[in-house]
């Protein structure tokens, strides 16, 4: 969390759920901006300070919020502010374009302010996500997603293409739960005619190249569900 307040740009446009969140936010501490809908948030993105984090509704008048997010991560001004994208629609193929438009996490409504807050504190405690050279820090594991490379306290770690994706996909979506199909569709960018093993060799492949590093505990298998990458390398879910 950044020392001083969070300032969360809440881009909603229904009223009541703007001043839920408002409340929620403030009563937790953080500064609310508040965006009835995409053209309102532009404007305030353009000619005010940048967020540190926005609360994205999926469904907007005139423009989505999945366009809004696409376009936000298309402008080097506006690409490393995290997204949250709050969406009615639950199912599977949904979560999937929300995270491909470039969403670091989504919430389906209705949900709990408290597990809203828990999201937001787990996104902010990422901290400046991608640095301008376009390097993720994980403690000392530095992984340039421009440039495709990973090192380790300045060592390179030399990675296949598909567990340089794996890798990259998991520094940029920490601490949460992945299914085989969900990284099948997200790392590999399809899903309809590989085996849920592939997922399972690349992982054990990519945990195999991080082992000398001691950073293999980062790849955590959840039993029943998947995977997830995380520094907390102790905690089970
Ligand atoms: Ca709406």
């Amino acid at each position: 969390m950044p020392l001083s307040k969070p300032t969360i740009l809440v881009v909603e446009d229904e009223t009541a759920i703007r001043q839920m969140l408002r409340f929620a936010l403030e009563h937790a501490g953080m500064r609310v901006i508040e965006a009835a809908h995409v053209k309102m948030a532009r404007r305030y993105l353009q000619e005010t300070a940048l967020p540190d984090l926005i609360l994205l509704d999926w469904m907007l008048p005139s423009i989505s919020g999945i366009d809004f997010a696409k376009e936000l991560k298309r402008h080097r001004h506006t690409q490393n502010i995290p997204i949250i994208l709050l969406t009615a629609k639950a199912l599977e193929d949904d979560k999937v374009t929300g995270l491909e438009a470039g969403a670091d996490d989504y919430m389906v409504k209705p949900f709990s302010p408290r597990e809203l807050l828990a999201r937001i504190n787990a996104v902010l405690r990422r901290g400046p996500i991608k640095q301008p050279d376009g390097t993720i820090h994980v403690g000392e594991l530095l992984v340039n997603v421009d440039a495709q490379r990973a090192s380790f306290a300045g060592q390179e770690i030399k990675l296949g293409p598909l567990e340089y994706r794996l890798l990259a996909f998991f520094v940029t979506h920490q601490d949460r739960a992945y299914t085989r199909d969900d990284l099948l569709s997200l790392v590999w960018g399809v899903s309809a005619y590989l085996d849920q093993r592939t997922v399972d060799v690349h992982i054990r492949r990519l945990r195999k190249v991080l082992k000398p590093y001691g950073l293999d505990g980062m790849v955590q298998t959840i039993h029943g569900l998947g995977y997830r990458f995380s520094v907390k390398q102790d905690k089970p879910l």
